[in-house]
This record gives C-alpha cells, sequence and structure tokens, in this order.
C-alpha cells in the first residue's frame, strides 16, 4: 500500500543516497536443508530438533532438501531471474559460536537465481529494483545470552534459508521499505516462505552509503541490521542517511562499519568496525553434489506458480477498473482477494468497485477486528450487495446483515427477513404513507408554503419514523418532494 513519503530532508538535496538490501528468509519446509530434523521448533525446549548433521558432528552427511530448492527456484522464476543449467554448494568458512562446524553450507558463485527485478508502486509511481541474485544456504544456530552466560540452541540450526540480494539501486528509504513489503508479499503468494520479520522468518539488512549529488564514486559503506519491521527499516535507513550527511558536512570521516538500529532510542549504533573485508575461503562442498536443472522440473515450478501479486494489481486495475489503491489493498491482502475475487463470481452483475469497496470496506474491518479470522460465504456477500444494490435493504443495514452473517454464519435472505430489514422501494405503498405524513403534519406544509425548505426535511424524517426506518430513504424524499409539488397532500 503506498503512503505518503517523508518530505525531502535537505541531506537528500546535497547528497544521493546509494542503498543495497539483504533479506534472509526461512523457506517454508516441514525438514531442515540437509537432515530429517522437523523445522517445527518454534516455541520448542532448546536443542529438542537435532541430530548430527545440523549439530555439526564430524562425519555427519548432509543431504538436499528437494522443496527448499524448489522454493528458491520458484522465487527466482518470479523475480523474472535466468536460473544456471546446473549448481552446487560452497563452504563459506568463518568461526562463531553458533556456527559449530566452522563453516556454512551456502552458494558462492552459482546461485539458484541471478540478475531478476522486483517491481512495486511508491509514492513517486512504479520502481523496478535490479535483484543480484537468490542462493539457499543453512540457517546458524542461536545463541542465548544470559547472567554471564552464553547458551546455543540449535534447534535453528540447518533450517534452509534463502538470501535474496539487491544491486545498490534503491535511493530511498521509502523505496527500501516499499521493497521488503513487496518481497515478503510475493513470497507469501509463492508459498515459500511465511516471512513474518517479528519471528525472525524474514531479517533484513541495508547497506547505505551517500555521494554528492552529481558525482559518480560510491562513499563508505554501512551495514544496518536489527531492523524488525518494515517501519524499521524505513526509520533506520533515514536516520543512517541524515547521519552520514551531517558526518559529512562536518569533515569527519564515515567508518566502515556494521551499525543495529534501536527502535526504542530511534538511533542506529555501532555494532562493529571492518577493518578488512571479509574472506571466507570459500571452496565447493565435498559432500554434496553439484545439482543438474533440468528444464522439465524448472517447467513444472513454473507452471505451478500462482498469479503473481505484480500481475494481480495490474488485472484489477486494467482489466476490472479498479484504482491503484483499491488494488493495492486487495492485493496486499490474500483473504480479501480471495473474497473478492469469489464475490465477482458469485455474482456477474455486481460492478467490481461496488464488491471492492465492500471488501475493503466493511469485510476488512470485521475481519481485523477479529483475531482468530473470520468465516464469510461469498455467495451471502454477493447476495447482500445485490440487495442493497435493488434498494431491498439500506446500505446500512447491508452492513449490519454483514456482520449477522458473519457471526452466525445465517444466510443474507434469513437475516433480512428475520430482522425485518426489507425496505419499502414500492411507490404505491411509499405514496400511502407520505399522503398521512403530510396529512399529519398541516403545519410543516404550511411551512413549507410559505418558503421555508427545510420543512421537507422534517416531513422526510416524518416518513422515516412512520416506517420504523424500513422507507427506502431516497424514494421517500422524492415522493415527499413530488406530493409537496402537487399542491401537498390531496384535500378529498
Ligand atoms: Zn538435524
Amino acid at each position: 500500500m503506498v503512503e505518503t513519503a517523508s518530505p525531502p530532508t535537505r541531506a537528500m538535496e546535497r547528497y544521493e543516497a546509494i542503498i543495497g538490501i539483504e533479506v534472509h528468509c526461512q523457506l517454508k519446509t516441514t525438514s531442515k536443508m540437509f537432515c530429517s530434523c522437523s523445522t517445527a521448533y518454534d516455541g520448542a525446549p532448546p536443542n529438542t530438533h537435532v541430530c548430527p548433521v545440523c549439530l555439526g558432528l564430524p562425519g555427519a552427511l548432509p543431504v538436499i532438501n528437494r522443496r527448499a530448492v524448489e522454493h528458491v527456484l520458484a522465487t527466482g522464476l518470479a523475480i523474472e531471474s535466468n536460473v544456471p543449467e546446473a549448481t552446487r554448494w560452497d563452504r563459506k568458512n568463518y568461526f562463531y559460536p553458533d556456527l559449530p562446524k566452522g563453516y556454512q553450507i551456502s552458494q558462492y558463485d552459482l546461485p539458484l537465481a541471478s540478475q531478476g527485478r522486483l517491481t512495486f508502486d511508491t509514492s513517486d509511481g512504479p520502481f523496478t529494483v535490479d535483484i543480484t541474485r537468490a542462493h539457499l544456504e543453512e540457517d546458524t544456530a542461536k545463541l542465548v545470552h544470559g547472567d554471564g552466560v552464553s547458551l546455543v540452541d540449535f534447534n535453528r540450526s540447518g533450517a534452509p534459508l534463502m538470501e535474496v540480494v539487491t544491486e545498490p539501486v534503491i535511493r530511498t528509504a521509502e523505496q527500501a521499505r516499499r521493497y521488503a513489503e513487496e518481497l515478503q508479499l510475493l513470497l507469501r503468494s509463492i508459498g515459500a516462505s511465511d516471512a513474518d520479520m517479528e519471528r525472525g522468518q524474514m531479517r533484513v539488512e541495508a547497506n547505505v552509503s551517500l555521494r554528492l549529488r552529481g558525482t559518480e564514486p560510491f562513499g563508505t559503506r554501512i551495514e544496518v541490521k536489527n531492523m524488525n519491521s518494515f517501519r524499521a527499516v524505513e526509520r533506520a535507513i533515514g536516520y543512517e542517511i541524515e547521519r552520514q550527511a551531517r558526518a559529512l558536512d562536518a569533515g569527519e570521516p564515515v567508518l566502515q562499519e556494521t551499525r543495529g538500529w534501536s527502535e526504542e532510542r530511534g538511533e542506529t549504533y555501532r555494532m562493529r568496525v571492518k577493518e578488512t573485508s571479509d574472506d571466507y575461503r570459500y571452496f565447493p562442498e565435498p559432500d554434496l553434489p553439484p545439482l543438474h536443472l533440468d528444464a522439465t522440473w524448472l517447467a513444472s515450478i513454473r507452471a505451478d506458480l500462482p498469479e503473481l501479486p505484480g500481475a494481480k494489481r495490474a488485472r484489477y486495475r486494467d482489466l476490472l477498473g479498479l484504482s491503484a489503491y483499491d488494488a493495492a489493498v486487495l492485493v496486499a491482502d490474500p483473504d480479501a482477494s480471495t473474497v473478492f475475487e469469489a464475490t465477482m463470481a458469485a455474482d456477474a452483475t455486481i460492478p467490481a468497485k461496488v464488491a471492492a469497496n465492500w471488501v475493503t470496506g466493511d469485510f476488512l474491518r470485521l475481519r481485523n477486528a477479529s483475531p482468530s479470522g473470520v468465516s464469510i460465504d461469498a455467495e451471502e456477500l454477493a447476495a447482500i450487495i445485490v440487495a442493497v444494490d435493488a434498494g431491498t435493504i439500506s446500505r446500512a443495514n447491508g452492513r449490519e446483515v454483514l456482520e449477522a452473517h458473519v457471526s452466525t454464519g445465517e444466510g443474507a435472505a434469513a437475516i433480512i427477513a428475520n430482522r425485518g430489514l426489507s425496505q419499502i422501494s414500492d411507490a404505491g405503498a411509499l405514496g400511502v404513507i407520505v399522503d398521512e405524513v403530510l396529512a399529519a403534519n398541516p403545519a410543516a406544509v404550511a411551512d413549507y408554503r410559505a418558503g421555508k425548505d427545510q420543512a421537507v426535511g422534517f416531513l422526510i424524517g416524518q416518513v422515516m419514523k412512520a416506517t420504523k426506518g424500513q422507507a427506502n430513504a431516497a424514494l421517500a424524499g422524492d415522493a415527499v418532494r413530488a406530493r409537496l409539488a402537487d399542491g401537498g397532500a390531496r384535500e378529498d
């Protein structure tokens, strides 16, 4: 969804920000990357989802998880990237307590996907981010720091992890946030990852540097970590741009370092200074065979891809005539687009804009108010929309019928009948009531004749009161005005 961007700051007038984003996301598989341990370790006691392979014990042999490979290939196809004919795994060597083998199995020069792109809307219009690569690797264990001790939980060790790296083509904090949002939507829509940032299933890191506008060379790159929400991504990058601009203006050197984002303080802080570039001494993983990606396999993965978010938004806009805003709201929420499409399918006479209003307004309000979600029958929503459109019930009563349907599961027709919500839209029946009201309110009729137009509103109110709100308000207004124009209540 497009929000208004923060106003350009003075820093952005002098400097141009060069931003690249790295995203790590946990792939949706039932077992780990190279062993059969379950990935359902969320909330489990520490070190209960482990085996010799994911503990990194000597002599244990890894076996490739086919589903994880398919998720990365599906992502690669969805971002229009190149897929090599064959790939392999490489060892990335470094020492850290969360990596007992002393190396991580990753991909170096033959990623599963390269040279892709992702397009999304921003407050300045559509923007395309070039994606350098998407590759597959294993997650590390998790360090838990407490009272003077650090503990290692290996449940996460060896979980399949996809890394997606962009070219340094992002220029604003808003573009960075929108890219991360669109990538999450894409990964969820193809079922590759749940990509929940707060649960660590999607981890976003940004490389940020500044250069004077009109110059070519890149400035010193700062890596920003610990951004646990989309809002944090935008705020942290915005903060970092301002911080670097202040340093450059003051003639202070910008150090190559890794900085964390503190949500409480609203600022980035130094984690470590990088004095040398990392040398991981990659070499091909000797325990895993190269992987051939044959065309039939790729074709079946491509055939299984659903309609992607960008294509769906374009279809809603261009074929169904929805606004860019409505299309974005519907596509950003899988429940909303499912209900929208099912409602349209249930009754072809409903205009797309009308169905979109009901779904983005009434349905999402009810759904968001219920943490466990709501169940809605699109056939019933279609029946409600048609009843409102035909004047059988008012718009306000339509909302009431929808609420009753969602909470009781009862059908629209039964709710309308049981609650007596049908409007009086019959001109003859309404005419009789209007005549009675005018006859009973001679003073108001006289006021109207004396030129007091507001008397009409009073009389319409009396008609609504006489029908207990069941008169079709628009028709009642027309009938009152027509009778007054005729000379008021008949005097027979
Ligand atoms: Zn294991």
